[in-house]
């Protein structure tokens, strides 16, 4: 039996990494995945490759951190499937740099993506999800949220709001008995092309350096957090809101 199945997702960031390795899994598993990202070009791939392995999607233009292009996305999803049942608030940028040489610009396309992103999805989410009597919010946070790092200072601010406003949102919506769960997923570092240009590639001693900071010895691969993501997304996980969920390899245990 299917774990999604008959259900509709929203995956943002779908075109790449994270997001697309969850919109692919969701889609094995029964849903049905609108696609989302700025990236038009890699999204239609990931929508027509998981149509062509015989699941059913969509993709949608669609900049996170608009306001009237998440109405616009969730009002198409609505008008295609009819329903909104999860939504994986993933998009997100990275940007490296220490307080002292983060300029005020930067620090708010972080957030601007990052956190403003995943309230206007949360928000818009929970008022399309209350017509379809209730679903699953995931969004992505990162270890990131959890400890600091002296050279992500916005990235660790956008990721730690990311953490804390979920935990307002779930409560909100388990008191008003919405039936909306809402948790955070946070990743150690993991192999998509957001890390890799971190790194400039595996042979470098930038990236032994992340593997070192994993007690498990490697990095994560996109499918480690998708399975965490398509728990929270599934009724398997009924009971559980307002919850982290730490896929790191051990990063933050220590
Ligand atoms: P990625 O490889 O860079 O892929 C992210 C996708 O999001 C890309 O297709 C990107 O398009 C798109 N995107 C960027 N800005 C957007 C916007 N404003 N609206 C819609 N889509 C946008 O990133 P990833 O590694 O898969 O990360 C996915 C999420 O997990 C992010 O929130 C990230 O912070 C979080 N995370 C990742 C890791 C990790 O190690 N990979 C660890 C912890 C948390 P373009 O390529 O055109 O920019």
């Amino acid at each position: 039996m299917a774990r999604v199945a008959g259900k509709v997702a929203l995956v943002t960031g779908g075109a790449l990494g994270l997001g697309k390795a969850t919109a692919e899994m969701l889609a094995r598993e029964g849903a049905k995945v609108v696609v989302t990202d700025v990236n038009v070009e890699e999204g239609q791939k990931v929508a027509q490759g998981i149509a062509s392995n015989g699941g059913e999607a969509i993709f949608i233009e669609h900049d996170a951190s608009s306001e009237a292009q998440w109405k616009a996305a969730i009002q198409s999803t609505l008008d295609t499937y009819g329903r909104l049942d999860i939504l994986v608030n993933n998009a997100g940028i990275g940007f490296l740099a220490n307080v002292e040489e983060t300029s005020l610009e930067a620090w708010r396309k972080t957030q601007s993506v990052n956190l403003d992103g995943v309230f206007l999805g949360t928000k818009y989410g929970i008022e399309a999800m209350r017509k379809s009597g209730g679903g699953s919010i995931i969004n992505l946070s990162s270890i990131e949220g959890l400890v600091g790092d002296p050279n992500l200072a916005a990235y660790n601010a956008s990721k730690g709001g990311v953490r804390i406003f979920t935990k307002s949102a779930a409560l909100h919506c388990a008191r008003q008995r919405y039936g909306i769960r809402i948790n955070s997923v946070h990743p150690g570092y993991i192999w998509t092309p957001m890390v890799e240009a971190v790194t400039n590639g595996t042979d470098t001693e930038k990236y032994q350096s992340l593997v070192d900071l994993h007690p498990v010895g490697h990095l994560g691969e996109p499918d480690d957090i998708a399975y965490g993501i398509l728990y929270l997304a599934s009724d398997e996980s009924k009971f559980v809101t307002g919850t982290e969920l730490v896929i790191d390899g051990g990063y933050t245990a220590q």
